[in-house]
């Protein structure tokens, strides 16, 4: 049995980005209930701290910090007509980039195996002097830095299930080789980016990994996207520590995007990067929440992806057969092929 830290608080309740826009305070409302009913034993419950400026300077602009602070002094700010700063928006986002810190420390220190933070303002859209896509700092980022720049690990690898590329996440680590970087996305999609030819540049040419994924793919498509591309680099690559952008809005109840991801499938997908953790870096990994837009989905994704992160790391994979995403697969692997072995 494994112990997973699991963080959250009321205070991301408080970013509030307009009346009826998607990403709303419910999200994590929904979250907190279902997590009060979750096993007590397996869970190591924390609370999560604020990411400091220096943190944030990992990855963002200096200048771009300072006006998202300025805009906790302001009615409202807004980036683009998506994405509304108000008051309360820096200071839930310093506590997301914050609650993420909080979980791979723990796992660092050894009072869990693995870690999920439950926050918003998602991040995985944020580029480093600028707001995008709902977010404002990006958490998955500033952690992988934390850990090779402030911990001193050599390998971080993140892993984007969310439904939308992460323009962002994939932008800050470009060139470099230290942070591989692999979505899975619906493509054609919001924000545009993910093709298969981008994969890194210089240093960090092949260490970008975008599976572009047309819509109606689910729980086979993914898994066998994992089984034959994801794993196979993951294993050669040998990261330190495996950080996942956890986005639930490729589930087909989702609003805003059109795959067909199941609760299982979640779960089958954290099964995967779980052993894969265990293979490389002694287990260690910590999820942090991305997108995920259905509230019932989203509770009941969460839910079983939290239960599997606690369960056995031995018990065996489903086998995925490849069928439809056979030509996407291959394409893909025929870009990276000059990079790694598959
Ligand atoms: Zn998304």
């Amino acid at each position: 049995m494994l112990k997973t830290a699991l963080i959250t608080d009321r205070h991301y309740l408080d970013h509030f980005p307009g009346r009826g826009h998607p990403e709303c305070p419910e999200r994590v409302k929904v979250l907190l209930d279902m997590a009060a009913g979750l096993h007590r034993e397996r869970l190591e419950r924390i609370a999560p701290r604020e990411a400091t400026i220096a943190e944030l300077e990992l990855c963002h602009d200096p200048r771009y910090v300072a006006l998202m602070r300025q805009t906790a002094a302001r009615e409202s700010y807004d980036f683009d007509p998506d994405t509304h700063a108000s008051r309360a928006t820096y200071h839930t986002s310093i506590l997301a980039a914050g609650g993420f810190l909080t979980a791979v420390e723990a796992v660092l220190g050894g009072q869990a195996d693995n870690g999920f933070a439950i926050v918003r303002p998602p991040g995985h859209h944020a580029l480093p002097d600028h707001a995008m896509g709902f977010c404002f700092f990006n958490n998955v980022a500033i952690a992988a830095r934390y850990l090779t720049h402030v911990k001193g690990m050599d390998r971080v690898m993140i892993v984007d299930w969310d439904v939308h590329h992460g323009n962002g996440t994939q932008d800050i680590f470009y060139a470099s080789p230290r942070v591989l970087y692999c979505s899975l996305h619906q493509f054609p999609h919001y924000p545009g980016s993910g093709s298969v030819r981008e994969i890194g540049i210089d240093e960090g040419r092949g260490y970008t990994v975008n599976l572009p994924l047309p819509a109606t793919f689910g729980d086979r498509e993914y898994l066998s996207a994992f089984d034959r591309v994801i794993l196979p680099v993951g294993r050669q690559f040998r990261p330190d520590f495996l950080l996942v952008s956890a986005g639930f809005d490729c589930h087909f109840r989702d609003p805003l995007a059109d795959m067909r991801v199941t609760e299982q499938g979640f779960a089958a997908m954290a099964r995967r990067l779980k052993r894969l953790a265990a293979e490389c870096c002694g287990g260690r990994m910590a999820l942090v929440l991305e997108g995920g837009y259905d509230l019932q989905a989203l509770a009941s994704s969460v839910r079983e992806v939290v239960e599997e992160l606690g369960r056995d790391a031995a018990e065996p994979l489903a086998p995925g057969a490849p069928d439809r995403e056979a030509w996407l697969l291959e394409k893909v692997m025929k870009e990276l092929s000059p990079f790694w072995n598959f």
